[in-house]
């Protein structure tokens, strides 16, 4: 099995016990896995640095060379399955993206920690124990990229974090956990409701630079000036932060309404946390042209749109995009 490092707090320290504040990834991954007793009777590990960043840094450059070290282990026949360290902030959209971009059966399982390496109960070594355990699992495969943390084990395309400091911060609201993880005791509930990696067609391929997507936060008395800055920008697609079931007043909607006119791609996501956005409640799509987000909550419903658009830029092709991941 291949544990790729990026950093986060899960390699974090503190200057000293009292200081609240630390430093992400500053801890080699061969440290991490060696302050988790037990781990090397899982599986046979190999330890690869991918990065060194907090994971509010994560970038594209960084994404598509953790999913082609990634796919370059998992294409090797000796490699069971992939383990990614990653900091908390952005784990989502990391394990959304590879998600949709690795093409293989076998395991990817992303863990991070709320707590730094140096705290007290850091979650960390339990966490990554947890998550070669899940990785190795022999259910683990076709069933996407997963998360761990906290004895939980969530689909890529339902996590999300929801808290700033709590070592549950981990939710998948809509449908509910992949399973659970107890001391390495695996125990799977379901699979996957959407296409994902082996039967994914989203990917890199050909893709020199995923196009600029931007997302704008609505919200009570909204001008339309952050989404004539963001078309001004050159962004190829917008996604709408909507209040409630992905609305936006008039001001913003007239604004996205030309936006979408000029071959920008507007989705409308939610604020709420929760929910389906559908289409034609509200705001008539069919006849402004916008994308319904469907389940996925804005950062997430960015990375698709990212890379639906690097195939097409028509909104009833990238609908269907919404319906199917
Ligand atoms: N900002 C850090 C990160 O995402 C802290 C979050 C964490 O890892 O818990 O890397």
């Amino acid at each position: 099995m291949t544990v790729l490092a990026t950093g986060g707090t899960i390699a974090g320290a503190q200057t000293t016990r009292s200081r609240r504040g630390y430093t992400s990834g500053v801890f080699s991954i061969e440290s991490l896995i060696d302050a988790a007793p037990g781990i090397e009777s899982l599986a046979d590990l190999e330890a690869v640095h991918v990065a060194s960043i907090g994971s509010q840094d994560m970038s594209e450059s960084v994404w598509r060379d953790l999913a082609r070290r990634t796919q370059a282990a998992l294409d090797r026949p000796g490699v069971s399955g992939a383990v990614v360290t990653h900091g908390t902030d952005t784990m989502e959209e990391t394990a959304y993206f590879l998600n949709l971009v690795i093409r293989s059966p076998k395991p990817v399982v992303l863990v991070g920690a709320m707590r730094p390496a140096t705290a007290i109960s850091a979650d960390g070594p339990m966490n990554l124990y947890n998550a070669v355990a899940t990785a190795a699992h022999p259910e683990a495969g076709g069933r996407g990229v997963l998360v761990v943390a906290n004895d939980e084990i969530h689909f890529a395309r339902e996590v999300a974090k929801t808290n700033t400091t709590q070592v549950g911060t981990f939710k998948s609201t809509h449908r509910g956990l992949a399973g659970l993880v107890s001391s390495a005791r695996i125990h799977f509930y379901g699979s996957p409701v959407r296409r994902h990696t082996a039967g994914s067609e989203l990917g890199l391929v050909g893709v020199r630079a995923l196009p600029r997507v931007d997302i704008v936060y609505a919200y009570a008395g909204m001008g339309r000036e952050l989404i004539d800055a963001a078309v001004e920008a050159g962004t190829r697609g917008l996604v709408i932060a909507g209040v409630g079931n992905g609305n936006m007043n008039s001001s913003v909607a007239a604004a996205a309404r030309a936006a979408a006119r000029r071959g920008i791609a507007v989705v409308r996501s939610t604020r709420t946390g929760g929910g389906v956005v559908e289409r034609n409640v509200e705001m008539d799509d069919d006849r402004l042209g916008f994308i319904a987000s469907d389940e996925l909550n804005p950062q997430k419903a960015r990375i698709l749109l990212m890379l639906g658009l690097a195939r097409t830029r028509d909104p009833g092709a990238l609908q269907e995009l919404f319906y199917a991941y």
